[in-house]
Protein backbone atom coordinates (compact mmCIF):
# COMPACT_ATOMS: atom_id res chain seq x y z
CA UNK A 1 0.00 0.00 0.00
CA UNK A 2 1.58 3.00 -1.00
CA UNK A 3 0.54 6.78 0.13
CA UNK A 4 1.90 10.47 0.84
CA UNK A 5 3.37 11.30 4.00
CA UNK A 6 5.02 13.86 5.66
CA UNK A 7 8.40 12.66 6.60
CA UNK A 8 10.80 14.56 9.28
CA UNK A 9 14.62 12.74 7.72
CA UNK A 10 16.67 15.00 10.37
CA UNK A 11 16.00 17.71 13.20
CA UNK A 12 17.20 20.46 11.34
CA UNK A 13 15.28 20.14 8.44
CA UNK A 14 11.68 20.93 7.39
CA UNK A 15 9.18 18.19 6.45
CA UNK A 16 8.68 16.50 3.02
CA UNK A 17 5.51 14.82 1.46
CA UNK A 18 6.80 11.90 0.02
CA UNK A 19 5.17 8.84 -0.99
CA UNK A 20 5.78 5.75 1.58
CA UNK A 21 4.90 2.21 1.87
CA UNK A 22 3.08 0.31 4.01
CA UNK A 23 3.64 -3.65 3.99
CA UNK A 24 1.67 -6.33 4.66
CA UNK A 25 -1.10 -6.68 7.07
CA UNK A 26 -1.41 -5.44 11.10
CA UNK A 27 0.14 -7.59 13.19
CA UNK A 28 -1.85 -9.30 16.10
CA UNK A 29 -2.44 -6.70 18.58
CA UNK A 30 -2.97 -3.73 15.79
CA UNK A 31 -5.51 -2.25 13.22
CA UNK A 32 -5.06 -0.53 9.92
CA UNK A 33 -7.08 2.40 9.29
CA UNK A 34 -7.96 3.86 6.33
CA UNK A 35 -7.43 7.75 7.69
CA UNK A 36 -9.90 10.12 6.26
CA UNK A 37 -8.74 13.39 8.65
CA UNK A 38 -5.31 13.84 9.85
CA UNK A 39 -3.70 16.71 11.77
CA UNK A 40 -0.39 18.30 12.86
CA UNK A 41 -0.08 19.08 16.09
CA UNK A 42 2.89 20.63 18.90
CA UNK A 43 4.18 17.28 19.65
CA UNK A 44 5.04 16.83 16.07
CA UNK A 45 6.47 19.92 16.02
CA UNK A 46 8.39 19.32 19.18
CA UNK A 47 10.20 16.34 17.46
CA UNK A 48 12.54 19.15 15.62
CA UNK A 49 13.81 20.39 19.01
CA UNK A 50 13.81 16.87 20.60
CA UNK A 51 17.72 16.46 20.65
CA UNK A 52 17.69 13.36 18.64
CA UNK A 53 15.97 11.17 20.96
CA UNK A 54 13.25 10.33 18.88
CA UNK A 55 14.27 8.21 15.87
CA UNK A 56 14.77 9.45 12.32
CA UNK A 57 13.43 9.51 9.32
CA UNK A 58 9.82 9.07 10.86
CA UNK A 59 6.39 9.83 9.22
CA UNK A 60 4.81 11.38 12.76
CA UNK A 61 1.70 13.10 13.29
CA UNK A 62 -1.10 11.05 15.85
CA UNK A 63 -4.07 12.78 15.53
CA UNK A 64 -6.62 11.25 12.86
CA UNK A 65 -9.81 9.60 12.27
CA UNK A 66 -11.35 6.99 9.95
CA UNK A 67 -11.79 3.74 9.37
CA UNK A 68 -10.82 -0.08 10.33
CA UNK A 69 -9.87 -1.55 6.92
CA UNK A 70 -8.18 -5.03 8.40
CA UNK A 71 -7.26 -6.10 11.54
CA UNK A 72 -4.48 -8.56 13.26
CA UNK A 73 -6.52 -9.74 15.98
CA UNK A 74 -5.22 -10.81 19.57
CA UNK A 75 -5.89 -9.59 22.65
CA UNK A 76 -6.64 -6.15 23.46
CA UNK A 77 -8.24 -6.10 19.72
CA UNK A 78 -12.26 -4.96 20.20
CA UNK A 79 -12.51 -3.69 16.80
CA UNK A 80 -13.80 -4.93 13.71
CA UNK A 81 -13.35 -3.86 10.21
CA UNK A 82 -15.91 -0.58 9.30
CA UNK A 83 -15.77 0.26 12.73
CA UNK A 84 -14.73 4.62 12.51
CA UNK A 85 -12.12 5.33 15.13
CA UNK A 86 -10.06 7.90 16.08
CA UNK A 87 -6.60 7.75 16.63
CA UNK A 88 -4.73 8.87 20.03
CA UNK A 89 -1.85 7.24 21.94
CA UNK A 90 -0.30 4.38 22.92
CA UNK A 91 -0.71 2.56 26.51
CA UNK A 92 0.78 -0.46 28.46
CA UNK A 93 -3.11 -1.56 29.66
CA UNK A 94 -1.68 -2.95 33.04
CA UNK A 95 0.36 -0.59 34.75
CA UNK A 96 -1.20 1.05 37.80
CA UNK A 97 -2.40 4.20 35.60
CA UNK A 98 -3.82 2.14 32.99
CA UNK A 99 -5.51 -0.30 35.12
CA UNK A 100 -7.33 3.07 36.76
CA UNK A 101 -7.80 4.10 33.42
CA UNK A 102 -5.85 6.63 33.02
CA UNK A 103 -3.80 5.68 29.88
CA UNK A 104 -2.41 9.11 29.55
CA UNK A 105 -0.33 8.46 32.64
CA UNK A 106 0.73 5.33 31.77
CA UNK A 107 4.26 4.61 33.03
CA UNK A 108 5.55 3.34 29.68
CA UNK A 109 4.22 6.47 27.89
CA UNK A 110 7.68 7.97 26.99
CA UNK A 111 8.82 4.96 25.24
CA UNK A 112 5.75 3.38 23.36
CA UNK A 113 5.02 6.87 22.09
CA UNK A 114 8.02 9.45 21.66
CA UNK A 115 11.14 7.23 22.18
CA UNK A 116 10.69 3.48 21.58
CA UNK A 117 10.51 2.43 18.02
CA UNK A 118 10.77 -1.37 17.82
CA UNK A 119 12.99 -3.11 15.15
CA UNK A 120 11.45 -4.47 12.10
CA UNK A 121 13.09 -6.95 9.72
CA UNK A 122 12.23 -5.82 7.22
CA UNK A 123 10.57 -2.93 8.06
CA UNK A 124 7.13 -2.42 7.67
CA UNK A 125 7.08 1.71 6.81
CA UNK A 126 9.30 2.69 4.26
CA UNK A 127 10.38 5.76 1.76
CA UNK A 128 10.54 5.64 -2.33
CA UNK A 129 13.89 4.31 -2.12
CA UNK A 130 12.88 1.08 0.05
CA UNK A 131 14.88 2.73 3.29
CA UNK A 132 12.95 1.95 6.55
CA UNK A 133 11.05 4.51 8.46
CA UNK A 134 10.99 4.56 12.06
CA UNK A 135 7.17 2.75 12.75
CA UNK A 136 5.67 3.66 16.06
CA UNK A 137 5.29 7.11 16.56
CA UNK A 138 2.25 7.61 19.05
CA UNK A 139 2.14 3.81 18.94
ZN1 LIG B 1 -1.31 15.92 19.59
ZN1 LIG C 1 0.37 1.72 31.26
Amino acid sequence: MRFQAAVLRSHEDPFTIEEVALRAEPDPGEVLVEIAGAGMCRTDLAVRRSAGRSPLPAVLGHEGAGVVVATGGGPGVALDVGDHVVLSFDSCGHCRSCRAAAPAYCDSFASLNLFGGREEDPPRLTDATGKGLAPRWFG
